[in-house]
């Protein structure tokens, strides 16, 4: 495994795996790799004869008053991890590497990128946008792995391969929880042993949801309302939203159906957790 810093070196590689007839997977990730990231490398490295995992921090898919600067990083055990699980690469290119002073293409997925996680995070999806197109123009993957756990970016970065004829297929892999139902992000460091059990609350509303929709309620504000009574009987809960949406179109639903993704952010304390279930057949 070995840790790549700049584009024309990781060209490089691309091409030998290239004329040795090599698959490439890519999983792109900010870095501080835990078990939901090592599933989609387990997965990339199980379908594909060469893997690279992208560890950057992304300047532009973080607004002015986030948490890029704090943002935990730790590339020795990111490259651990990846290691231990079959990576090839860790591209890790820092911001002057990946980004010209004179940049002026943005990439807007329109009707995608405003709604949910982008009405507080307006610039945040279009840095997305930008980075693993970018990404996807270095690799040259034949597969890219993103989590469910951010479902949006998820339906986005879809999207966004459909309407620019990426030559990638987008492979959702299942959140990966800790036992306790947690999501497991990055972010959950930020968390006090206090707010971490109120967290916990995320889950246990998605789980009742789940449980009314399998009785079968299919009034949206119905199993909203719900969701909204176990999340804020616990402290240091701050809802940004509760949605349910079409998971293609990501615009409300009033009558659950076949079809749907329940989308929750919440601020506890001061971080911003997000969590989701979603049914896509
Ligand atoms: P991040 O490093 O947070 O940008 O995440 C990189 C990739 O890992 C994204 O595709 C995420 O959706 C995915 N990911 C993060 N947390 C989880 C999780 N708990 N389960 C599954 N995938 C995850």
């Amino acid at each position: 495994m070995r840790i790549v810093k700049t584009i024309s070196e990781i060209r490089e590689i691309i091409k030998e795996w290239r004329k040795e007839g090599n698959t490439i997977g890519l999983v792109p990730t900010m870095g501080y790799l835990h078990a939901g990231h090592g599933s989609l490398i387990e997965t990339s490295v199980k379908n594909n004869n060469k893997t690279v995992v992208s560890v950057f921090v992304n300047p532009t898919q973080f607004g002015p008053n986030e948490d890029l600067e704090k943002y935990p990083r730790d590339i020795k055990r990111d490259s651990e991890l990846v290691s231990s699980l079959g990576g090839d690469i860790i591209f890790n290119p820092e911001p002057d590497e990946m980004y010209n002073k004179n940049n002026k293409t943005i990439i807007k997925v329109e009707g995608l990128s405003e709604k949910l996680c982008g009405i507080t995070r307006p610039v945040h999806f279009a840095g997305v946008c930008q980075v693993v197109s970018k990404l996807f123009n270095i690799v040259t993957p034949d597969n890219s792995y993103f989590g469910l756990k951010d479902f949006q970016q998820y339906v986005i970065i879809k999207k966004m391969v459909e309407d620019l004829n990426f030559p990638v297929k987008i492979n959702p892999v299942e959140i990966v929880r800790e036992e306790s139902g947690l999501a497991l992000s990055s972010r959950n460091v930020y968390l006090t042993d206090d707010e971490r059990k109120s967290a916990l609350s995320l889950n246990q509303s998605l789980k009742k949801a789940s449980l009314l929709i399998k009785n079968g309620e299919n009034n949206a504000d119905v199993i909203i309302n719900e969701i909204r009574k176990i999340i804020t009987s616990v402290p240091y809960t701050i809802i940004d939203y509760i949605k349910i949406v079409d998971p293609e179109t990501l615009e409300d639903i009033k009558t659950v159906n076949n079809k749907y993704a329940v989308l929750l952010a919440v601020y506890v304390g001061n971080t911003r957790l997000i969590d989701n279930f979603s049914e896509l057949s």
